[in-house]
Order: structure tokens, then sequence, then C-alpha cells
């Protein structure tokens, strides 16, 4: 009885809970303390919400870059003068420890905010295109790219500022309004990005954000933005990219990992071991670019393995706003179950629990310990399927092939992570892993690099957020084209006459070679073909 009591309690208190449909109640999943409330917007609530963007996106669009770069600074002013407030606020909904906040959510968007307010234009700017021997007939092509008009941003839990707050900038800098929905486990700090920027002075309209849950999402894509950036699971964005397609509606997905970790025998072994333990269990192992499965060269597996759960043994699991806490709560009492699951599945099919391996830290909270197993196989859901949460399966390799195969037998390619001393050898592995970043001699981080682009390939994901090509997701590219000898009539005009098809046949022989003095050839044809056009036109 006292367990059920116990379960029932904490279900209530480590899920956001929705009250008679209006409105959600947000706990922190470390303590069960309520942390604050949202109303649950209608789909009503939200197809106004593009409405009001789709009026306010004109003139933003219609802003200088430099103008648009001015409120975002300020916007980031204001992070940067609340950045321990903001990192606890995130500490309370999410479970993550306030420092990690700090350093994985606050520290990559200060640096995101500089930098795209800077730099959006420039990489925006028109741009010509070699249009080869065209442009020797006088014409010339280039690229102008526009706003889209209403960006949807539909996000997850696990980094409920960072992943928002980094496509908000990109999609205002590129001039676009946004609707933004967070996820219902943390919707106060999706609304503290919306205060930020309503503070920053950011007009009326261009940033809301709608609260609720799955079915608001649903909302957001149904109301008609031009473009939808979903973050979440394969089985939501499955559902999401479904809905976006019946309306045509253009989406990027950023989805689930099962990201591997490769250690060769070569490898400098105590930064891979701090490496590994730091990629399985930051963020509790929530993080769509966490270590999911580490293979270790035979070699060295067993000091390696050693040294891991020594380490992991070192951490200290606490609520989150505590200082000196490691690891915190995991963000919900389902993720939790699901991390229970995939483990005792793991240990029936014969794998051995080297460290952790059941519920930890604070009775109330969704705690699981940071676990290491060894003796997994990829028959295991441990190996093939998401974990997300603080569990780091060790398996051994032979030869740098094996080592490939098993990295590359997932449905999923988000990251991978190559350890050896050998750079050489890391950037030929990286070249033959099946994922959307390969890090040599590092883990998960990159996220944090706003220059470079972020996304998967396979099960992981469609496009890109992060980088010149994220940026690039945000706008339409215009091509407009211009021909200053419009006085010349094209020789490829009506009317199809037996000379007109002996010039295509040219064409195709000569002029589609790409070489000047091929085409050159033809000039005399050309000629002809012109003094005939000329003639049409005169009759
Ligand atoms: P979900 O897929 O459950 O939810 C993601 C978002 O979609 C939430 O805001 C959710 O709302 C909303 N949503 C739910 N149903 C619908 C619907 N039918 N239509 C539109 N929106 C909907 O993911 P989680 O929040 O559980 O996040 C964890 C997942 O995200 C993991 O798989 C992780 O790997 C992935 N992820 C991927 C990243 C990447 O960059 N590739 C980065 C971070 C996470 P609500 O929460 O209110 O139900």
């Amino acid at each position: 009885m006292a367990t059920q009591i116990h379960e029932a309690t904490q279900a209530r208190a480590v899920e956001a809970t929705q009250q008679a449909a209006e409105e959600i109640i947000s706990y922190d999943p470390a303590t069960g303390a309520e942390v604050g409330r949202v109303p649950v917007n209608s789909a009503e609530e939200v197809a106004r919400a593009v409405e009001r963007a789709r009026a306010a996106q004109g003139a933003w669009g219609a802003l200088s870059y430099a103008e648009r770069g001015r409120v975002v600074l300020r916007a980031r002013a204001l992070v940067l003068d609340e950045m321990d407030a903001i990192a606890e606020l995130i500490s309370r909904e999410s479970g993550k420890p306030s420092t990690e906040a700090l350093m994985m959510e606050l520290v990559p968007t200060l640096d995101l905010m500089q930098f795209f307010a800077r730099r959006a234009g420039r990489w925006l700017r028109p741009e010509k295109i070699n249009i080869g021997q065209y442009g020797l007939m006088g014409r010339s092509s280039h690229i102008a790219y526009k706003p889209l008009g209403v960006v949807g941003i539909i996000s997850p839990w696990n980094f409920p500022w960072a992943i928002p707050l980094g496509e908000v900038v990109m999609a205002l800098m590129a001039g676009n309004a946004v609707v933004l929905k967070p996820s219902e486990l943390t919707p106060l700090v999706g609304v503290k990005i919306g205060e930020v920027f309503r503070r920053a002075n950011l007009p009326d309209g261009l940033l809301t954000i709608v609260t609720g849950d799955g079915a608001t999402g649903a909302a957001l894509v149904e109301a008609g933005a031009d473009k939808i950036m979903f973050t979440g699971s394969v089985a939501t964005g499955r559902r999401v990219a479904e809905a976006a397609a019946r309306k045509l509606i253009p989406c990027v997905l950023e989805l689930g990992g099962k990201d591997p970790m490769i250690v060769f025998e070569d490898a400098n072994l105590e930064a891979a071991a701090q490496a590994a333990v730091w990629g399985a269990f930051a963020n509790a192992g929530q993080a769509c670019a966490s270590v999911e499965r580490c293979y270790v060269q035979e070699r060295i597996a067993e000091q390696f393995t050693a040294r891991v759960v020594e380490l992991t043994g070192a951490l200290r699991q606490d609520v989150g706003t505590r200082e000196g806490a490691d690891i915190g709560a995991m963000s919900s009492a389902r993720q939790r179950e699901i991390v229970e699951s995939h483990v005792r599945d793991a240990v029936e099919r014969g794998a051995r629990v080297l460290a952790g391996g059941g519920r930890g830290g604070d009775e109330r909270g969704s705690f699981y310990q940071p676990t290491v197993v060894d003796k997994v196989d990829h028959t295991m859901e441990l190996m093939r399927e998401e974990t997300f949460g603080p569990v780091l399966p060790l398996m051994t390799f032979r030869t740098e092939d094996e080592a490939i195969e098993r990295a590359n037998d997932s449905p999923y390619g988000l990251t991978a992570s190559v350890w050896t001393r050998d750079i050489r050898r890391g950037e030929r592995v990286a070249a033959r892993l099946e994922a959307g970043t390969v890090m040599v001699n590092e883990v998960l981080y990159t996220h944090g690099i706003t220059q470079t682009p972020w996304g998967g390939v396979k099960l992981s994901g469609i496009g890109r957020t992060h980088g010149r090509a994220g940026l690039l997701e945000l706008v339409s590219a215009q091509h407009i084209h211009v021909n200053r000898l419009a006085r010349l009539h094209d020789l490829w005009w009506f009317n199809y006459t037996p000379r007109a098809a002996a010039l295509f046949r040219g064409f195709a022989r000569r002029f589609t070679t790409g070489s000047v003095l091929q085409t050159s050839l033809l000039v005399p044809q050309m000629l002809r073909r012109l003094s005939e056009r000329s003639g049409n036109k005169k009759s």
C-alpha cells in the first residue's frame, strides 16, 4: 500500500499534470514541488497566434539585419543578467543540475545570440551564381534569401532553453515571426524565452509561446505556419511530418539517437574514460547525442572498464539546485521507466551491471543511478533503442572494420565519437560512420558550437539546425535571373524550323560540353538562326 501511495504521489509530482484540460502544473521532478502553472492553449488560440505572427512579420522582415540584431543583443544582455536565475528555473523544471544548465544551455545560447545577431546578414547576403556559358550571353543570376513568414517551433524537455532559443534567434534573424510550443514538462522555461524577448522590445506578435500538450503541438502544425522546426522523438516526428505533408508544409526533424563511441587501443585512456562518463551521464543521459553505446578495443577493455566504473562511482547524484550535484533527477517518471525496462531486458539476456542499476537519490524524485553495463549484444533493446537515460553499455571489438560495422548497425545516425591518438585513422573511421556529426577525441558537445550544422541521418532526422545550413532552413532562396541583351531574341523561341532543329543538335553536342571553344563553333549557325528569327518577326 505504502508503495502504491508513493508511486501515485510520484506520478503526480513528477509529470506535468493537466488540470481539467485548462492548465498545466509543472513540477520539479527531483522534489515533487510545484514550479508553476501555464494555460493549455486551445487550437483556436494557436491559430490566432499564427495569424498575429503573420501580420507582424512583414514589418520585421523589412528591417535590416543590424536592426533585428539589436533586438537579439538586447535579449542577450537580459539573459546574461539573469543567467543564474534562468539556470535555476531550468534545473527545477527539468531536474538537471543548475551548474550543468549554465554550461550546457546558457553558455551555448549566449554565444549563439551574439553570433547570429552579427553573422546572419553576411550569411544571407545575395549570392551571385556562376551560370557558365549563359553568362557569356549577357545573363546573370543571383540568389536572394527571403524570410519564410511564420516558423512554428516544437521543442522537447531535455534542453528546454537551448534547443528552442537557438531556433527562435535564427528564425527571427532570418526575418521570420515565430510561434513556439515548448514541452508540457518544461513550459515555464519556454514562457521565460518569450518574456526575455518581450522585455527586449521585440514587436508584438513576432514571438508567441503557446503552452499545452501534444494536441497544442498538433494544432500548431494545422495552423498553417510556413515551416515547422520539430525536435523530439521519432514517433512524434513521424506524426508531425505526416500532418505537415498533408498541408505541404516543409519541416526540419531533429529526432533521437543511439550514438556510438569507439575507443581504439591507442587512445588516451584517461581522457576517453572521462569523456565516456560525461558523454553518457550528462543531463542524466537525456541528450539526443548522449553516448548510448561504447565499443572498446579488446586489449584495453579491462583497464578502460575499471576506470569508467571508478569514475562513475565518484559521481554525486542529488537535487539539481544543490551545490555539487553532478547528476540530477530524470525529467519524468515515464522516462525512468523506459530506462529501467532497457536495463531489465539486458540483464535478462545476460548483461552484467557493473555500477548503479537502480533508482537513486531522493525517494520523491525520479532519480536513476548512473549505470555501467557490460556483456551486452545487439539483440538487446539497450543496444538498439534510444534509452535516453544514465546508462553506459560497454562492448568490445577486435578490428577497425568490426568497430565501424557495430557502430553503423543502428537505425539511428545522429552523432558518433572516435577515440585514437592517430588523427588520420580517426578521420578515416569518421568518414565511414553513418552519422550527421562525427567527433574525433570528443563527445556530445557540438550542439553547443553555433557555427556548425546540427542534424542526423537515417531515423535521426531530416534537415539541419545551427550553422549556415541551419540558417538556410529558415529562408526561401529566390533565384533572380536578368538578361541584359533582351533585344537579341533567344535562339530557342518559336518557330521550330529545320534550321532551329539543326542548331539544337549543335547545342546538344557542343554547348553542353561546357567548353567555350566548342560552343564558338556554333556561331555561324547561331547567326543564321538569329536572322531567321528576325525575319519571322518582320513577317
Ligand atoms: P516528444 O516527441 O514526445 O515531444 C516533442 C515535442 O512534440 C513536445 O513539445 C511535445 O509536446 C510535442 N508533441 C507531442 N505530440 C505532438 C503531435 N502530435 N504534434 C505536434 N507536436 C507534438 O519528445 P520528447 O519531448 O520526449 O523529447 C525526447 C526526444 O527528443 C528524444 O527522442 C530525443 O532524442 C529527441 N531529441 C532530439 C534532438 C536532436 O537534436 N536530434 C535534441 C533533443 C531531443 P508535449 O511534451 O507537451 O507532449
